[in-house]
């Protein structure tokens, strides 16, 4: 089962703040939907293999009674992930191709991926890597290791990228360790962090991570993922204000989902919170067709709009790269 939640064991006695924070998360559907005062719908079967989990601080961000809200559908499991779509798949990036090595996804010059952690704070619906076998492709200890020993013995690769599942559910000591070992390879010069914990848990980004950082000869970059302006209250700003004093280069990607930021008025209040909060729009991403997401689905004509719209309204570097990934291409392809 790709999203286990393994971490809260160690946070039964000694945790962190965040790690008992975590162990609060909301993973019953009954539960949510008496903290927003809304009637419980039916589940789908998708739900039993992977199921609600969302952290108690962003549910308080989440309008009550309103089904609509752009943060709930992004959490809430819904019969329409039942459905079966042509075109969507369990595997449509072909990542599991592009292993390297347990634990380690390469598929672009310079740079590749470790999976450093099985599972996330948040199931987001419409994730790429929902059905992401992590477990068995070395999203482990061991695996972490092999992923390293491999990175070692290829001097092209200059950047390491830690993903997941949510990297930051590494704990300090854990997290410490893993950079400790990045640092010790030569030719690695730049780490960076895919990770959504600063969003859905801003109490992950302790003094410790930021010393983690502050404390590496490597250039950090922390890409973070929000996806709708009402994700970024005050404890996500500060939160992104400690990484970056680390310091570390803050960059967001977002998924552009029907229903929650397909709109210009959205997206451009999403880019100008971000840059006030001293965060690029990276990247948003066009959805990738995984199977039980195609509700999320808009479509390239619509999203070539909505890009144009932010290109008259916004300054340049508030404006996101709009991307697709596609099996097979050297690099994320840009649209329009
Ligand atoms: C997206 C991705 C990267 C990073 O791509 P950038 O364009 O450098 O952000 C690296 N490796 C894999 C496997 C990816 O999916
Ligand atoms: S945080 Fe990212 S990897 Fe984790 S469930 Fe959400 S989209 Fe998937």
């Amino acid at each position: 089962m790709p999203r286990s939640i393994a971490p809260v064991e160690s946070a039964r006695e000694h945790g962190a703040p965040w790690q008992h924070e975590l162990a609060k998360a909301v993973r019953d559907v009954d539960e949510l939907c008496r903290l927003l005062g809304l009637s419980v719908g039916d589940l789908p079967a998708a739900a039993a293999v992977f199921p609600l989990l969302v952290p108690r601080s962003f549910v308080a961000r989440m309008r009550p009674r309103d089904p609509r809200d752009p943060l709930l559908l992004q959490v809430l499991p819904t019969p329409a992930e039942d459905g079966v779509v042509a075109g969507f798949t369990t595997d449509p990036l072909r990542e599991r191709d592009a292993i390297a090595a347990p634990g380690l996804v390469h598929k672009y010059h310079g740079r590749a991926l470790v999976l450093a952690a099985a599972g996330c704070a948040v199931n987001c619906r419409y994730c790429f890597r929902r059905d992401f076998p992590y477990v068995e492709h070395g999203a482990t200890r061991a695996g972490v290791a092999m992923a390293l020993e491999a990175v070692a013995a290829d001097a092209e690769l200059h950047e390491v990228i830690l993903s997941g599942g949510d990297p930051l559910l590494l704990d300090d000591e854990r997290l410490g360790e893993v950079v400790r070992r990045i640092e010790a390879i030569s030719h690695v010069r730049r780490l960076r962090i895919h990770t959504r914990l600063p969003i859905v848990l801003p109490a992950r980004v302790t003094d410790g991570l930021v010393a983690i950082l502050r404390g590496t000869r490597l250039a950090s970059v922390v890409v973070i993922h929000a996806n709708h302006p009402a994700e970024l209250d005050d404890d996500v700003a500060a939160a992104c204000a400690r990484l970056a004093s680390a310091p570390a280069i803050l960059l967001n990607q977002s998924v552009l989902l029907a229903g929650v930021n397909d709109s210009a008025d959205i997206l451009a209040a999403l880019s100008e919170r971000l840059v006030e909060m001293g965060i690029v729009p990276y990247y948003l991403h066009l959805l990738d067709r995984v199977l039980g997401t195609a509700h999320f689905e808009v479509g390239e004509e619509v999203a070539r709009g909505l890009l144009d719209a932010l290109r008259r309204r916004l300054p340049g570097y508030a404006v996101p790269r709009l991307a697709r990934e596609v099996p097979g291409e050297p690099a994320k392809v840009w649209i329009g």
